[in-house]
């Protein structure tokens, strides 16, 4: 068997007396798009704040990539090939669309400040690969007509959608992404999930927290379920959904509307 892409083994985060993430094992696997669902406040971020380097762990441990990088920094998991979205929107604002996604392109550059400062070759060479990777996903989301708009001044959908893009600026293996389909209507849904899929088709691994479940049953491979930190349930959406803990816990309702559509 495949070893995953990335680990999580028995992994824990407690704030006082919160059990934020209790001891949770899961396994996402090299070019799927594994989606966690859950109610609010069952830990879907904290995950992701303890994978992303964000938040140690208080216990448990992570591998990526075959290499235990439990309690790794943010910067140093950028590096080992993880990016991600937040929940709430992170622009830089008063840049453009271009500047943002190009910002999150030079964090892995591979040049050095003296290469920037003198120009160089290698430099140059860098920048124009940068500029066009970052062409190519402005492009593949149909964002070039506002590349040179100012982040804070486009509509909510179309900044989450920049927000993506700079990610994948990063030239992430696993992008990980905080409810991405938050604030779109259904017609920038679907484009989402399309967005997606071309993702994964281009080579990357995609780990999502969404509480649409139109489009966790459209696009995802597996489901974990979260519920006061634990895992509920796994497995494709059929499974899932038809798991009577998880229909009794909470999610009946939404289930049987995405299940009839
Ligand atoms: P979800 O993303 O599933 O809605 P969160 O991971 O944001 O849930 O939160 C899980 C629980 O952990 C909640 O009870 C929340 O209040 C708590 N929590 C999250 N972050 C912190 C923090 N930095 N300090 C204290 N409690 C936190
Ligand atoms: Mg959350």
């Amino acid at each position: 068997m495949t070893s995953p892409l990335l680990n999580v083994d028995g992994l824990s985060k407690h704030f006082g007396g919160i059990r934020a993430v209790d001891a949770l094992s899961l396994q996402v696997m090299a070019g799927e798009i594994f989606g966690l669902i859950g109610p609010n406040g069952s830990g879907k971020t904290t995950l992701f704040n303890l994978i992303t380097g964000i938040y140690r762990p208080t216990g448990g441990k992570v591998t990526f990539k075959e290499q235990d990088v439990t309690g790794w920094k943010p910067h140093r998991m950028v590096a080992a090939g993880m990016a991600r979205t937040f929940q709430n929107l992170r622009l830089f604002g008063q840049a453009t669309v271009y500047q943002n996604v190009l910002l999150g392109a030079h964090r892995l550059a591979g040049y050095t400040l003296l290469d920037a400062l003198l120009h160089t070759r290698r430099w140059a060479k860098v920048e124009r690969e940068i500029a066009a990777h970052a062409e190519h996903w402005l492009e593949q989301y149909g964002l070039t007509a506002v590349r040179h708009e100012v982040a804070s001044s486009l509509p909510q959908g179309m900044q989450r959608k920049v927000e993506i893009v700079r990610a994948l600026s990063a030239h992430p293996t696993l992008l990980c992404l905080d409810e991405p389909a938050a604030g779109l209507n259904p017609t920038e849904t679907q484009e989402l999930m399309d967005f997606i899929l071309g993702i994964r088709s281009a080579g990357h691994t995609v780990f999502l927290i969404e509480h649409d479940m139109k489009l966790v049953k459209g696009i995802c491979d597996r489901i974990a379920v979260l519920q006061f930190g634990q895992k509920l349930a796994e497995g494709d959406f059929a499974t899932v959904s038809g798991h009577p803990a998880v229909i009794e816990a909470y999610l009946g309702r939404r289930f049987k509307r995405a299940k009839s559509h």
